[in-house]
């Protein structure tokens, strides 16, 4: 079975609706699963796209390809950074502005998983994982609200004057014991997010999570590759079948337009009914 990347021929069909247009969005992580659709969604709504990779350039490649089949697309540059590395996270914001000006959006998307029962879980696997999906995005957050705050509200683009949004999980509510430095992770996301909204709002900065459920990627492969683990994964999910990348590149640019702007500091979950407790349908 192979990961359905993304289903161009939706976007085809659809009228664009533009609502990103002359709008720069960075992606962290675009090179693959729900990096990629969230670039190809926010290019699908005429905004420029700044697709950043960590080392598979050609999966950056082939976003930047997708886009380039959308008629309303604006453009793409392609930047390879570490997202857990302050330069590097600098070198991509200088990257963008010099491309394209002004940075209108961004999506902090990278994110990793290193698992074992937090009994035997060694600290550097700890720390990794706490690196790349939460230090990343106070580092990429503090480039972007001095990026949105000098920049302003441009009220012929936004009534915004920029959009944060994290990719989280339902593990930032959900306990996950074999993945504790994730659900850590993801977990303390939902503070920074809401501390971000808490300080900032007040700019016209709006600063979101998306917690996606069980979205069938490269990072759960090993999960939907198998049939017996796809079947009691499907016992999660109160909608019975795994979600696509699709799925939440369509949250991820509506929640960037401004057909969502008094949303701010919230967290969406994009999880076919994950988050409800599925388990206790039948008293428990
Ligand atoms: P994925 O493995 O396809 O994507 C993760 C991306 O992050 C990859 O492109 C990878 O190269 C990139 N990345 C990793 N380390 C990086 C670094 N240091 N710098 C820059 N980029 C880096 O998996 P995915 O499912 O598309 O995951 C994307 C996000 O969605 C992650 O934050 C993940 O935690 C979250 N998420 C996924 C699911 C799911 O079921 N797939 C569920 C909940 C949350």
């Amino acid at each position: 079975m192979e990961v359905k990347l993304f289903s161009i021929e939706l976007y085809m069909k659809q009228e664009p609706n533009n609502r990103l247009i002359k709008q720069t969005c960075i992606v962290t992580g675009a090179s693959s699963g729900i990096g990629s659709a969230v670039a190809i969604a926010m290019a699908a709504e005429g905004a420029n796209v700044v697709i950043n990779y960590h080392s598979d350039k050609e999966g950056a490649e082939k976003t930047a390809s997708t886009i380039d089949k959308l008629s309303n697309a604006g453009s793409t540059i392609i930047v390879q950074a570490d997202v857990s590395k302050e330069k590097d996270v600098e070198r991509l914001f200088k990257k963008a502005k010099t491309q394209f000006g002004t940075i209108d959006i961004f999506v902090a998307n990278a994110g990793i998983q290193i698992d074992a029962p937090i009994h035997e879980m060694k600290l550097e696997d700890w720390e990794k994982v706490l690196s790349v999906n939460l230090t990343s995005h106070f580092l990429c957050a503090k480039l972007a609200l001095n990026t949105f705050m000098e920049q302003g509200v441009r009220t012929d683009v936004s009534r915004s004057a920029g959009k944060f949004i994290h990719m989280s999980s339902v593990h930032e509510v959900i306990p996950w014991s074999g993945h504790a430095n994730y659900a850590a992770s993801k977990g303390g996301m939902a503070m920074l997010m809401q501390s971000i909204c808490q300080g900032y709002a007040k700019y016209k900065i709006r600063c979101n999570s998306i917690a996606p459920g069980a979205i069938k990627t490269d990072i759960n492969k090993e999960v939907w590759q198998d049939e017996e683990k796809l079947k009691s994964l499907h016992k999660l999910i109160p909608y019975e079948e795994m979600g696509v990348p699709e799925h939440i590149g369509n949250v991820a640019s509506w929640l960037a337009s401004d057909a969502s702007e008094y949303i701010n500091g919230t967290t969406i979950f994009v999880d076919g009914g994950m988050t409800c407790y599925p388990g206790f349908s039948m008293n428990g």
